[in-house]
């Protein structure tokens, strides 16, 4: 929650920041006390709430509702603003109000200040919620498939027939959905395109569907199969090996040829008594697929539906992490030639209140796909930049601080005006934060990438590329970008001592790396014999758990301590 107090009285805005820390109410407050600081604030456009005095010495609640207006150009007004003065004339009351102020309060009555802004919150969630419903219903209705297809009725009609008259004991049910990140971009071709390939595949598909099989369309954009003779496990693999070669191939739009990515999963009928089991089941084995994020195909087991369940006792809880403080970050060394601790990498970490600690390589992924990873990365980013900032002011060496970004954000316009304001908001210098990014991130929108990059360097900051080694992206064009770091993967570092094809590659890495102007660290060394080769290489930075494992920020900041009066012996 991150309120923006427009107040020049310091009296009062600490009055306030008591009634809220008395309330109980979380909240970030960023006080601006002119019409400059104001607009300036504004255009950063990272508030979910205004609270605005009537008298300052260049500004009243009239104009900042104005300038508010003007800053979202959107009607009505979506920040919600309180006007908060000790002396309004009602018919100042009721101008503000008609200018879409959402309510004016005494400032002697600041008790009443609580239950207002948890109403302000509750509304502003309802009507996030109503659009997003909206452009999800405009959005589906678009891409509709027009197709003579049966949609999920008549497939689960048909399903019920098999299962209550038990005909051909060896059918399976197959989803087949495009993977998200193809599917996205052949979306972005624009409905047209899209309702092409969707004919195209329904023809395809039902061009070499048996007599006794039976293809549908669902409305979440998947193509359901029954295959009369799925088969067991493997030959039903093999089946669907060839449905997602057919789903693949290229076809030509306005003479251009496109492809789209394929995910199946799959559930053998036999035993199952309910087409919505079946269905459930074949969904499960989906999502399993397409949080690969590479296409593929998966059958439904036992096992499968145990992590399921662990997946959505997770997600459904997930939501509300971030507000029950149930997240919080650890920082790993990074480590000079000298064995210096030159800066600190954080790293998120959720303790789920029945289920324990949680690995980010398990919730990550789905704060991705719920979409709160927006707002958890923005308290990433503040929190690590305020903790490294608070060491410094215990006395401890000023280090750097690295925080990973995730690639669904990289091109996310909310993404500069996070980090402009986790930096104003802690005052660290830009070039002591670091974003790290992945090779998947480079390689998704390269004009896209390489604006955003742009405007990361141009703020100061730094950027890494992390887990480098591991992705696909080509030499040439990461020359190409604005890069300060490479961080080569650990997969690489594991086998450094053993393999000679490992070491080649890491020498690579480093001459390449610093060929382009880079420094060069590595992640994941456990062993002296891996830093020594590491060392000898040239590589700059060593990270991994021979200097330490990711500590809680107390724990660090006593290592700290300790490797500033004595460095670190390795
Ligand atoms: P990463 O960014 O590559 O982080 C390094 C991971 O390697 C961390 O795992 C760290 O604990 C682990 N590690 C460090 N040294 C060693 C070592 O010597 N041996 C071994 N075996 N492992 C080592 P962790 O904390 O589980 O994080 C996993 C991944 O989750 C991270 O990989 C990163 O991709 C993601 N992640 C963590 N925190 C955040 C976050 O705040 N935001 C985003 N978007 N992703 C995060
Ligand atoms: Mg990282
Ligand atoms: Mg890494």
């Amino acid at each position: 929650m991150r309120i923006l107090l427009v107040e020049d009285s310091v009296d009062d805005a600490e009055l306030l920041m008591l009634a809220l820390e008395e309330g109980q109410f979380a909240a970030r407050v960023h006080r601006v006390e002119t019409r400059t600081q104001l607009v300036s604030a504004l255009a950063d456009g990272v508030w979910d709430l205004m609270i605005c005095d009537n008298n300052l010495p260049d500004l009243d609640a009239t104009r900042a509702i104005e300038l508010a207006r003007a800053a979202t150009q959107s009607d009505p007004l979506p920040l919600p603003i309180i006007v908060m003065s000790g002396d309004m004339e009602l018919g100042k009351m009721v101008e503000v109000m008609r200018l879409g102020a959402r309510d004016c309060l005494d400032k002697a009555a600041l008790p009443k200040l609580i239950p207002v802004l948890e109403r302000e919150l509750a509304h502003a969630r309802i009507a996030r919620e109503l659009l997003q419903a909206r452009t999800t219903l405009a959005h589906q209705e678009q891409y509709r498939l027009t197709s003579p297809l049966p949609g999920s009725e008549g497939l689960l009609a048909h399903l019920q027939g098999r299962l209550e008259n038990r005909i051909g004991q060896a059918a399976a049910l197959l989803l087949l959905q495009p993977e998200r990140t193809s599917g996205d971009s052949l979306r972005r071709r624009g409905p047209e395109a899209w309702r092409a390939w969707q004919m195209v595949t329904a023809q395809r598909l039902a061009g070499i569907c048996g007599p006794s099989d039976f293809l549908a369309y669902l409305d979440d954009g998947s193509f359901a199969l029954v295959l009369a003779d799925g088969g067991d496990a493997s030959h039903l693999a093999h089946r669907a090996a060839g449905l997602g070669v057919v789903f693949e191939a290229p076809f030509l739009h306005d003479g251009q040829p496109l492809a789209v990515a394929c995910c199946i999963g799959a559930c053998l009928l036999h035993g199952l008594d309910s087409p919505m089991v079946a269905l459930h089941a074949a969904t499960t084995a989906l999502c399993t697929v397409l949080a690969r994020h590479q296409g593929g195909y998966c059958l439904h087991t036992p096992e499968l539906h145990r992590d399921e369940q662990r997946r959505r006792a997770l997600a459904d809880t997930l939501s509300q992490a971030l507000e029950r403080n149930e997240f919080l970050l650890h920082y790993q060394p990074q480590v000079d030639a000298r064995s210096r601790v030159v800066a600190a990498e954080a790293l998120l970490r959720w303790h789920h209140p029945t289920l324990g600690p949680v690995s980010p390589l398990e919730f990550i992924p789905l704060l991705e796909e719920s979409g709160g990873i927006l707002e958890v990365t923005r308290w990433v980013l503040e929190e690590a930049c305020r903790q490294v900032c608070q060491w410094e002011r215990d006395g401890l060496p000023a280090i750097d601080i690295a925080v990973n970004i995730p690639a669904r954000l990289f091109g996310h316009g909310e993404l500069i005006p996070m980090v402009r304001f986790a930096l104003a908001a802690s005052s660290l210098l830009p070039q002591r934060l670091e974003l790290e990014i992945t090779e998947g991130t480079a390689i998704k929108d390269k004009a896209a990438t390489l604006e955003t990059m742009a405007k990361i360097r141009s703020l100061g900051v730094r950027i890494a590329m992390d887990d480098f080694g591991v992705g696909y992206s080509c030499l040439g064009y990461l020359k190409q970008l604005p890069l300060d770091t490479l961080k080569i993967d650990r997969v690489f570092v594991a086998d450094v001592v053993d393999s000679e094809t490992d070491r080649n590659i890491v020498r690579a890495i480093i001459a390449m790396g610093h060929s382009l102007g880079l420094q060069v660290i590595a992640e994941g060394i456990e062993t002296p014999a891996q830093r020594d080769f590491l060392a000898n290489a040239g590589c700059d930075l060593i990270q991994g758990y021979l200097v330490s494992k990711p500590l809680p920020a107390g724990a660090f900041g006593e290592m700290l301590l300790h490797a500033f009066a004595s460095p670190l012996s390795l």
